[in-house]
């Protein structure tokens, strides 16, 4: 793909302002920010040339140098090998948690502060049948920014926090005068009403490092694939002590090599020999736990179905209701027959039980049959 114009992606013109492009930059990020944009790899795209345009256009020397060569002015080791979690705590560096990854205010103690919220993560999980069935913990790897041990989440390398000057300490600010004031949260602390005059040198300020954490995820039986679960608080921790996101589990249904699901019922095919359906037959069924022999009637029809009720995969969060096993009887016509065989088929050929005389209940049967298939 062709690389576009920095200017072009920021959407600022040449002679734009430090401040503009950073102001045009947050704009991008924002609109093309994971959380927003869940799954869109497009989005994703946007995302990172975005944090590259900056990267660029913020540098005051790699802006000189891109203006005289363009894009031929830079080689891949000129860039910060971002993954999208660095890109996203760089911008928590830059601009704060503001408007980022959630937060809101409190109330307390009468002013108006910013409580900071980590972003959500996401992650896919794969189960097995068995596993949806039985319901199930399961033991995650998460990595995720979690609250730096050196500063205890303040940010200060030194413990020290000072009260932002502009806010007094309120993280707010009052705009206008006379009829017109309005409450802004204040631009120097980002409505903290603090500010952090050493970084800490482990976290550069925002209170959060990067780690590695084990959850134990209690998933509830009867899930099904696509299904997401959320987590609270198994998230990115929040910047200066704020609230943690969550974590967003998305499942994923192992194929099974027996069954095949259709919302809480499970179908099984099964098939029996040309003898077996004329005499009727006892079979051993495989349930999604252990087995069970099933009567197979004598005259029993390819296609008919037999019906296991309370064999099924549990109905989620209904207290243990439970889907019906569906057998689905299949006849099995050989291909092959040795002579003797072949003797005893022709005799048969002529014998009048053999002919089809469909009854009432399987002519209505394949009647539906039929019209299930013309409506697809
Ligand atoms: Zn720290
Ligand atoms: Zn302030």
């Amino acid at each position: 793909m062709e690389k576009r114009d920095y200017y072009e992606i920021l959407e600022v013109s040449k002679d734009a302002s430090a401040d503009d492009i950073k102001k045009a930059y947050r704009k991008m990020a924002l609109k093309y920010h994971p959380d927003r944009n869940p799954d869109d790899k497009e989005a994703e795209e946007r995302f990172k040339e975005a944090a590259e345009a900056y990267e660029v256009l913020s540098d005051a020397n790699k802006r000189a140098r891109y203006d005289r060569f363009g894009h031929s002015g830079f080689t891949e080791s000129d860039f910060s090998n971002y993954s999208i979690n660095d890109i996203l705590f760089n911008f928590l560096g830059d601009f704060g948690g503001f408007g980022f990854g959630g937060g809101g205010f409190n109330f307390g103690g009468g002013s108006r502060k910013y409580v900071n919220k980590g972003s959500n993560l996401r992650m896919r999980v794969k189960l097995s049948l068995q596993e949806i069935n039985d319901g199930i913990t399961k033991k995650v790897k998460v990595n995720r920014y979690v609250t730096c041990k050196h500063c205890n989440g303040s940010g200060s390398g030194d413990g020290s926090l000072q009260t932002c000057p502009v806010c007094k300490g309120r993280g707010s600010i009052t705009q206008g005068g006379g009829f017109f004031t309005q409450i802004i949260s204040c631009p120097q602390c980002h409505g903290e009403g603090k500010i952090i005059k050493n970084k800490c040198p482990d976290c550069q300020g925002t209170g959060v490092v990067k780690g590695e954490e084990v959850f134990d995820l209690t998933i509830p039986a009867g899930v099904a694939n696509g299904m997401q679960l959320s987590f609270q608080g198994k998230g990115n921790a929040g910047i200066h002590n704020g609230i943690p996101g969550d974590l967003l589990v998305i499942i994923e249904e192992e194929e099974h090599p027996d069954f095949i699901r259709e919302d809480e019922n499970l179908i099984y095919n099964l098939f029996i020999s040309v003898p077996e359906a004329i005499l009727g037959c006892t079979v051993e069924i495989p349930l999604i736990n252990g087995t069970t022999t099933l009567k197979i009637p004598a005259g029993t029809q390819s296609g008919e179905v037999i019906r296991l009720k309370g064999k099924g995969l549990p109905v989620i969060n209904s207290y243990g209701r439970k889907g019906e096993l569906l057998v689905n009887v299949n006849v099995w016509i050989p291909k092959k027959l040795n002579k003797n065989e072949e003797e005893m088929m022709k005799t048969l050929l002529d014998s009048d039980s053999m002919k089809p005389k469909l009854s009432e209940k399987e002519k209505s049967y394949f009647q539906k049959l039929r019209d299930f298939f013309s409506n697809k």
